[in-house]
């Protein structure tokens, strides 16, 4: 699967280098000049990683980052030009994964970026059985067991809910489920939210009080295991 990365950089030139490096390695690149339409995109898809500028025109790199903590853990490498300790500290503080300080070698970039996503995929690489609460869900094949008794659920509930579980403990918006289950861009996302009470009618013991499937409002969905 091909990796996605959200750029965050204003100044055009650095944008289009890294845009060309990362792209002739193989992966695909979402370039954004402001911390503002990085956040558009990615409240629209999910990256793999995202490389952050910190001195940004309106929002900067570090408001950015706090902002996106509160429901992501996405691995964020800070592609900096300030020097100094104490940038370092605060961007470790409030969540960054990694630096790298301009200038930089276009290769300890790719190097970094390659680095981090071993590292994650090896902690997230899909099991084919998935388990929480009672429940075990067979990732290929389609399947949802309570113990040993099935659940049924259409293939596009069991996408959605499978998307969920595969995010676990990450606020997924209705535009994301929409983008990756129905794989368009433009749609009725309100799709999404009936979808939500059809699953939570199947798996939750009080689909009004849920426990998996929780509602984040004014986000999205988060998926719980316990
Ligand atoms: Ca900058």
């Amino acid at each position: 699967m091909q990796a996605k990365i959200l750029i965050i950089e204003d100044e055009q030139e650095m944008v289009e280098l890294i845009s060309l490096y990362l792209t002739r390695e193989g992966f695909e690149v979402t370039p954004c000049n402001t911390a503002e339409q990085g956040l558009a995109s990615f409240t629209k898809q999910l990256f793999d990683i995202i490389l952050l500028d910190i001195n940004l025109p309106g929002m900067d790199g570090f408001e950015f980052l706090q902002t996106i903590r509160k429901t992501s853990p996405v691995p964020v490498i800070i592609v900096s030009a300030r020097e100094a300790d104490e940038d370092l500290v605060m961007g470790l503080g409030i969540g960054a994964d990694e630096f790298v300080i301009k200038p930089f070698s276009p290769k300890v970039l790719v190097a970094r970026v390659r680095a981090i996503l071993r590292r994650v995929r090896n902690l997230s690489a899909p099991k084919e059985l998935l388990q929480f609460g009672p429940y075990t869900l067979d990732r290929e094949g389609y399947v949802l067991k309570k113990g040993e008794k099935k659940i049924d659920l259409s293939t596009r509930e069991f996408e959605v809910l499978r998307l969920l579980a595969d995010n676990a403990g990450k606020t997924l918006t209705p535009e994301v489920i929409y983008k990756n289950i129905w794989q368009q861009q433009y749609g009725d996302i309100t799709v999404i939210a009936v979808y939500i009470q059809r699953i939570r009618k199947k798996i939750e013991s009080q689909p009004e009080n849920p426990v998996f499937i929780e509602t984040i409002y004014g986000k999205g969905y988060k998926f719980n295991r316990s």
